[in-house]
């Protein structure tokens, strides 16, 4: 029987893609450059590769921040900007942005009421928190565990440990794991025998990592729990 959720937050619950392309054009206004919406994509290609090895544990947190718009202004021949001055004004935007994904709050809502919620992401804690608060999702959450909270992070089976160790009674049996990243989400999940769903919100195609199920939009996931 299932008793807790656990569901990440960027590009599961918050698009993240529309507050980055939202904190990259505050951003580019900041430092006086102009911003055309052709560059985003840019920055989401370089920011999703750091990610991926992020998640295989090549680099840390602190070396995608550092890294990030050191190589995105160097992309766009932009090379009287400090990078990592960027990094600081984009951060700050990222903080005040928190779109929510289709369908999330009526799912928290609908989730909440049968199961203990609790939130699991590799982002900033106080940032997560508060943009999840800022969204009003906040509430429906017993607990928010980030890997910096928890000092490891996903797909990491110390992580899930770690989570384990705060809920108390919950098994990982009893758990199910909702989350738009194969890599982090659900290679977590199957490290823990935590049955997975696979928000494939962009269409994408299953690798050799095998989720429970899988849904295209946030709304289908009350017709599996
Ligand atoms: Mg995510």
């Amino acid at each position: 029987m299932i008793k807790a959720v656990f569901i990440d937050i960027d590009d599961t619950l918050l698009d993240f893609s529309k507050c980055a392309e939202y904190s990259m054009h505050k951003s580019f206004d900041d430092f006086g450059l102009k911003f055309n919406k052709v560059m985003f994509p840019v920055f989401e290609k370089i920011n999703t590769g750091l990610w991926h090895r992020l998640e295989k544990g090549e680099i840390t947190k602190n070396e995608i921040y550092g890294k990030r718009w050191v190589t995105v202004l160097a992309e766009f021949n932009i090379s009287h900007i400090d990078g990592n001055k960027f990094e600081e004004h984009f951060q700050g935007h990222i903080r005040e942005s928190a779109e929510k994904v289709d369908g999330a709050e009526s799912l928290l809502k609908y989730l909440s009421a049968k199961y203990k919620i609790y939130a699991v992401s590799n982002g900033p804690h106080e940032q997560q928190i508060y943009r999840l608060q800022k969204s009003d999702l906040l509430q429906y959450f017993t607990d928010v565990f980030t890997s910096e909270l928890l000092g490891v992070q996903k797909p990491d089976k110390a992580f899930f440990d770690a989570c384990f160790n705060r809920t108390g009674k919950i098994k990982s049996s009893e758990t199910v794991i909702i989350g738009d990243s194969l890599n982090a989400d659900v290679l977590g999940g199957i490290n823990c025998r935590i049955k997975t769903v696979w928000f494939n919100k962009n269409n994408g195609t299953v690798n050799e990592i095998r989720p429970d199920f899988t849904v295209n939009s946030l709304y289908e996931i009350k017709c599996i729990l």
